[in-house]
């Protein structure tokens, strides 16, 4: 079963079988996505693969009770000074997830996957690094962030089915990072009313993964736009597609957690271990 835990009072979910109850809680920033995207982006994408996977977590274990909680629009990012952008500190990230999963675990849960559509790494390490501290802290695993991970499937060797038509755009405009022919694919899926036809006249805006740790370069190479790859390159059959895809692989963590089955490879992030990548908490 899967319920909206914002419907429930509290003896409903006292009344839950803790053992049997997984929470879904989404974190993801309020950030300008260009001139044709709206700056929920994040927020509706997280939104959207917590809902496909709940549904596909709740086939395979239909005696497993799955409340979803609210995506908290908080989010660290180095997008430039646009209008719409609300970035906060990588500290604030940790401290939220933190003290969130924590609050959650001492209803008596056990399985809280903590989810975000946003793949800039300082975020995901600040949000995986708040789970490894609440399991550390409990002596033993209660929450898991895999979508560092999943961002990394193929580098990491994870399980993921991506269409040979996603692979094939891939080679022709890779890095596309931000409100690109990916995400304005999405984004075509599951709000279509929210993309602005101008998508079709946006700019190819190209920055290698090196240069998108220098944010000046990145505040230059944006200026005005905002996006960063091809948004005239996005269709909504592609965006089916990786809304499907990204579903199948947050419910594969989220089915090893639960089960407690070969989960540690999607707890943390390519990066997490390389200095300077974690949030400093002295
Ligand atoms: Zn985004």
């Amino acid at each position: 079963m899967i319920c909206d835990l914002l419907k429930e009072n509290w003896t409903q979910i006292d009344a839950f079988a803790k053992d049997k109850m997984v929470v879904f809680l989404g974190i993801a920033p309020i950030e300008e996505h260009g001139r044709h995207l709206p700056i929920g982006v994040d927020v509706f994408e997280t939104q959207r693969w917590i809902a496909s996977a709940a549904e596909l977590v709740d086939k395979k274990f239909p005696d497993i009770f799955i409340g979803i909680l609210p995506v908290i629009p908080l989010g660290y990012a180095n997008m430039g000074l646009f209008p719409g952008n609300i970035h906060v500190s990588r500290r604030l990230i940790y401290e939220t997830i933190r003290q969130t999963v924590s609050a959650v675990a001492k209803w008596g849960v056990s399985n809280i996957i903590v989810v975000s559509a946003h793949a800039d790494p300082f975020h995901s390490t600040a949000v995986e690094q708040a789970c490894s501290d609440v399991n550390t802290v409990l002596g033993h695993p209660v929450a898991i962030a895999p979508m560092g991970s999943i961002f990394s499937a193929e580098e990491k060797g994870l399980p993921h089915k991506t269409a040979p038509e996603i692979t094939a755009q891939e080679h022709r405009f890779p890095n596309d990072f931000h409100a690109g022919w990916l995400e304005t694919s999405c984004m075509m899926e599951i709000a279509p009313e929210t993309v602005q036809a101008c998508y079709a006249e946006r700019p190819d805006i190209c920055l290698s993964g090196r240069d998108m740790v220098n944010p000046s370069k990145v505040a230059q190479a944006i200026a005005n736009e905002g996006h960063i790859g091809a948004p005239r390159f996005a269709n909504r059959a592609l965006g089916s597609l990786l809304n499907a895809d990204s579903a199948l692989q947050l419910c594969e963590a989220a089915c090893r957690f639960i089960t407690r089955t070969d989960y540690e490879p999607y707890e943390k992030n390519p990066l997490y271990n390389i200095p300077g990548f974690q949030v400093n908490i002295q």
